[in-house]
């Protein structure tokens, strides 16, 4: 068990204007903040980031929608950090998350659905270094 996730606040929220509200959430639930910024994917970045769906019929439009608009990326901390932020996040689809989570909140739609968070250990730690230097993690 790890004490840090990765997320993206996805091109969807942050054109919707919820990039505060989301951060705001991260802190009251009691992750720290141990690396963020905005920033944006290009369509070979966003690729590569999410090459594990690569065979998946939605791959497309996923590369083509979180390279379409700026993310935050965020390395966060809590006790038992992936599953924490999973549950807080919500189910993939906004239609099937639970009252009050972050997706049921703000997110559109299955595809455009506000935001990331790691599913694993090993790919939070993938994930995290994919975007932070070391010298951007405190
Ligand atoms: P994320 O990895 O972004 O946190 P997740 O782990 O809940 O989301 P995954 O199965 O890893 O879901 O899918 C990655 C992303 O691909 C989803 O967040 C969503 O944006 C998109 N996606 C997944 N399933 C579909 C689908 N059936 N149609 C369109 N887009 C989809
Ligand atoms: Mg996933």
């Amino acid at each position: 068990m790890s004490n840090r996730t990765f997320t993206m606040i996805k091109p969807d929220a942050m054109k919707n204007g919820h990039a505060g509200a989301i951060i705001d959430r991260f802190i009251k639930e009691g992750f720290r903040i141990v690396a963020l910024k905005q920033t944006k994917l290009s369509e070979e970045k966003a690729g590569e980031f999410y090459a594990v769906h690569r065979e998946r019929p939605f791959y497309g439009e996923l590369v083509e929608f979180m390279s379409s608009g700026v993310i935050v990326a965020a390395i966060l901390e809590k006790e038992n950090a992936v599953a924490a932020f999973r549950e807080l996040i919500g189910a993939t689809n906004p239609a099937q998350a639970a009252e009050g989570t972050i997706r049921k909140l703000y997110a559109t739609s299955i595809g455009e659905n506000a935001v990331h968070g790691s599913d694993s250990d090993e790919n939070a730690k993938i994930e995290g270094s994919f975007f932070f230097s070391g010298l951007e993690q405190f």
